[in-house]
């Protein structure tokens, strides 16, 4: 056997992927044993069972840096730290992940650090006598049109792999797994050597309503310039709750500060696909449209019977928004009370 790999297991939601358990029993099978590493809460439980996947050493981290001071604000630095560790003290010289931003992030600064070679996309993984050796799209242009693959090496001791997403399926093994905690060893966030060449500048949690919400929503209540102030952001987002819908914004409004850039509509966020787009206020520009010619059905509420948007809206109603709005609201609750059930006693 030439070598024992070191496969980062990523966990998502606190479980790990089925790519990286795939990629444990691939690697175990090519190279007759493989160790894991894994990060988080509950790395010693999860590690417990990785023998079940092939990996005979679980090294883990009880740390989770990336669910701590804000969750995935940070950099994985202590992963690099750690798994930089691993390699340099325990001998590893072969590290492989399944691709993910989080893989990317370490793999290219564990390439720095410890001065080695990095292939990426590699779909799967082979020994040629004592040398590793990966497959992977070519770099060709041609060749990768059609699909052409090239098996690659490493020049240097040291290996870094990192697989397609979701390249081999998790196999069964009855391996036992040998659990070994590092997380003394190497320390919490921010103590270890990672020189810190990037750094995150603003994220958001991941499950932002406002993006969440616009992308599945069955009716959009978008406002434009025509709204008078902010505040009569408050009355769209009453009638969006009203239609069981979401608010959305044209660019002025998220450039004045009145409502947040994920509310945005246009050529320049994921486009919405609504059953019902109310606009209100909105001229219908071309960058706007853009963003939500998809909807099925687009009512218009303008004071401007020639703004573009009355010429492609399913309805268009001629008036002002700020007198229209409240009377809708005010109709719509009027219905909702006329349709709750009657009380039983
Ligand atoms: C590179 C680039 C990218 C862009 N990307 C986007 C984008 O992603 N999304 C986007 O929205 N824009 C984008 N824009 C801006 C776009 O060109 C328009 O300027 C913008 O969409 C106009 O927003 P609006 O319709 O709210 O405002 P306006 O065009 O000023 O329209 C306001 C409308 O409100 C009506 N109105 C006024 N008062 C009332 C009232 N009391 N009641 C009812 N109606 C009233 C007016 O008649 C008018 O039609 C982009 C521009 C550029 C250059």
């Amino acid at each position: 056997v030439a070598e024992r790999p070191l496969v980062f297991l990523e966990l998502v939601a606190g479980e790990p992927t089925r790519g990286s358990l795939g990629l444990l029993g691939r690697a175990r099978e090519v190279f007759g044993t493989v160790a894991a590493v894994v990060f988080g809460p509950h790395a010693r439980t999860i590690g417990g069972g990785l023998g079940g996947f092939g990996a005979d050493t679980v090294y883990t981290f009880d740390e989770n840096p990336l669910g701590r001071e804000g969750a995935a604000m940070d950099l994985a630095w202590t992963h690099v730290d750690a798994v930089a560790h691993l390699v340099e003290e325990h001998g590893f010289r072969t590290v492989l992940f399944e691709g993910s931003s989080v893989a990317s992030d370490i793999a290219g600064a564990l390439s720095a650090r410890l001065e080695a070679g990095v292939n990426w996309a590699l779909s799967d993984i082979s020994l040629n006598g004592e040398a590793v050796v990966g497959i992977r799209p070519s770099a060709n242009e041609a060749l990768r049109a059609g699909g052409g693959r090239v098996r690659v090496g490493w020049v240097g001791p040291r290996h870094l792999g990192v697989f397609e997403t979701d390249a081999f399926a998790p196999r069964r093994s009855a391996a036992r797994s040998h659990v070994i905690d590092l997380s003394p060893v190497v320390g919490p966030t921010g103590s270890g050597e990672s020189r810190r060449a990037v750094r995150v500048v603003s994220g958001t949690t991941g499950d932002d309503p406002a993006s969440r919400a616009l992308g599945s929503a069955d009716v959009i209540v978008a406002g434009g310039r025509g709204m008078r102030d902010a505040s009569v952001l408050r009355t769209l987002e009453e009638l969006a709750e009203l239609l069981g819908g979401a608010v959305g914004v044209s660019m002025p409004i998220v450039d004045r500060g009145w409502y947040p850039y994920e509310h945005q509509i246009g050529s320049a966020t994921p486009s919405v696909r609504p059953r019902i787009y109310i606009a209100c206020g909105i001229s219908g520009s071309v960058q706007h449209r853009i963003g939500m010619q998809q909807s099925q059905f687009v009512v218009a509420i303008n004071i401007d019977r020639d703004a573009p948007i009355m010429s492609f809206a399913d309805v268009g109603v001629l008036g002002d928004l700020h007198q229209l709005l409240p009377q809708l609201i005010e109709l719509l609750r009027r219905h909702d009370g006329a349709r709750e059930p009657e009380p039983t006693d």
